[in-house]
C-alpha cells in the first residue's frame, strides 16, 4: 500500500508529489496522457514568479524532474476506477493493475471545450485544432483564426502571429477575459486582428480541409466570411471529474469539484487540487498552491491512518 495516490500529473499533481515526497511519504502520480498538463501547451509562460519567461513544455519538464528527484513515483498509467474501502483506504484500478492508497489527491484537471460546429470532427487535424503550440507550425505563412477571449486564446494568437501570415482572434463578446497585458500585446501586432462580438457559425472546407469560416456579428447580426487555413479553438476547459464523482465527491453545476481552500472534499481522504477544483482564479500559481495545500493535508491523514 502506498500512502498517497495523486491522479493527474499537471502542475497541481506534480507539486503535490514534490511536497509529499519531501515530507517522507510514499507517493505515486498516475498520468494517462502526458506529464506537465495543459501548461505544456503554453508557448510562453511569463507569470510564474522567479522564472521570467519559460516555455510551458520546459516548465512541465522541470516540475517532473523535481518531483522525481524528490522521490515521487511518476507512472505513465491512467486510472480507470477508484473505490473507497470500508477501512477508509482506496483501491485504484490503473492501466497497470490495482494500487492501494491511504489518501487520494484528485488533480485530473480539465480538457479543452470545443465549439461543436457541424462538420468539426471531420476537420480535426485538417485545419481544426485545439492546440496552437502543437499544430501552429503546419500553417507557416498562412492565414489562421483563433476562437476565444481568454488567456489561452491570446497566448495562442500571439504565438501564431510569429508563424502565420495573419491571425484573426474571434471572440463572442465585446470585452476580453484575458489579462489586459496580453490584449495590449495583441493589439500592437500588425498581423493580428481582434474581432470581438463575433461568433463562428460554420466551417467551410475544400478538398477535405478547412478553407474558411462563416461568421456572425452578435451586435448587428451581419454575416460574413473569413478565408482561413486553420481555426484554433481556445474556448475554455471542461473538468475531468468523472472518477471523483463516482467516489461520491460533489461537484458544482459545471462539473468542478466543490472543495474549499483547504482542498479537502467531503469524502474523507480525498483532496482536490488544481483546475479541477471550483475556484475563482485558475492559474499555474494557484494550481501549484493547491498541490502543496492538498499534499500537506493528505500527509496528516496518512499519519493518522498509519
Ligand atoms: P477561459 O479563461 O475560461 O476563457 C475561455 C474563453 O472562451 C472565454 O473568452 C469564453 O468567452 C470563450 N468561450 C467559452 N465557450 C465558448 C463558446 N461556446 N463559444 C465561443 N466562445 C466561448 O479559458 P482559458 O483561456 O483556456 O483559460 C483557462 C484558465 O487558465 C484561466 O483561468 C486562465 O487565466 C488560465 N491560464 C493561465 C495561463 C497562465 O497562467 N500563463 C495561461 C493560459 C490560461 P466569455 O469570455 O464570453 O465567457
Amino acid at each position: 500500500m502506498i500512502e498517497l495516490a495523486v491522479i493527474g500529473g499537471g502542475p497541481a499533481g506534480l507539486t503535490a508529489a514534490l511536497y509529499a515526497a519531501r515530507a517522507g511519504r510514499s507517493v505515486a502520480v498516475f498520468e494517462g496522457s502526458g506529464f506537465g498538463g495543459q501548461i505544456t501547451l503554453s508557448p510562453l509562460v511569463e507569470n510564474y514568479p522567479g522564472l521570467g519567461a519559460v516555455s510551458g513544455m520546459e516548465l512541465g519538464d522541470r516540475m517532473y524532474a523535481q518531483a522525481e528527484a524528490a522521490g515521487a513515483e511518476l507512472t505513465f498509467s491512467g486510472v480507470q476506477r477508484i473505490e473507497r474501502n470500508t477501512d477508509g483506504t482506496f483501491l485504484l484500478e490503473t492501466e497497470d493493475g490495482p494500487v492501494s492508497a491511504r489518501a487520494v489527491i484528485y488533480a485530473a484537471g480539465a480538457k479543452p471545450r470545443t465549439l461543436g460546429l457541424p462538420g468539426e470532427e471531420e476537420l480535426v487535424g485538417r485545419g481544426v485544432s485545439y492546440c496552437a503550440l502543437c499544430d501552429g507550425p503546419f500553417f507557416d505563412g498562412q492565414g489562421v483564426a483563433v476562437a476565444g477571449g481568454g488567456n489561452t486564446a491570446f497566448q495562442d494568437a500571439l504565438y501564431l502571429a510569429d508563424i502565420c501570415r495573419h491571425v484573426t482572434l474571434i471572440h463572442r463578446r465585446d470585452s476580453f477575459r484575458a489579462d489586459p497585458i496580453l490584449v495590449a500585446q495583441a493589439a500592437e501586432r500588425g498581423n493580428l486582428t481582434l474581432l470581438p462580438s463575433t461568433v463562428v457559425e460554420g466551417l467551410e472546407s475544400a478538398g477535405g480541409r478547412l478553407s474558411g469560416l462563416m461568421l456572425r456579428n452578435t451586435e448587428t447580426g451581419e454575416a460574413s466570411h473569413l478565408p482561413v487555413s486553420a481555426l484554433f479553438q481556445a474556448v475554455g476547459q471542461l473538468p475531468e471529474s468523472r472518477l471523483a464523482q463516482a467516489l461520491g465527491v460533489p461537484v458544482d453545476e459545471a462539473g468542478f469539484i466543490a472543495a474549499g481552500e483547504n482542498c479537502a472534499t467531503p469524502v474523507p481522504g480525498v483532496f482536490a487540487a488544481g483546475d479541477i477544483r471550483a475556484k475563482g482564479v485558475r492559474q499555474l500559481t494557484t494550481a501549484c498552491a493547491d498541490g502543496a495545500v492538498a499534499a500537506l493535508a493528505a500527509c496528516r491523514i496518512c499519519s493518522q491512518r498509519a
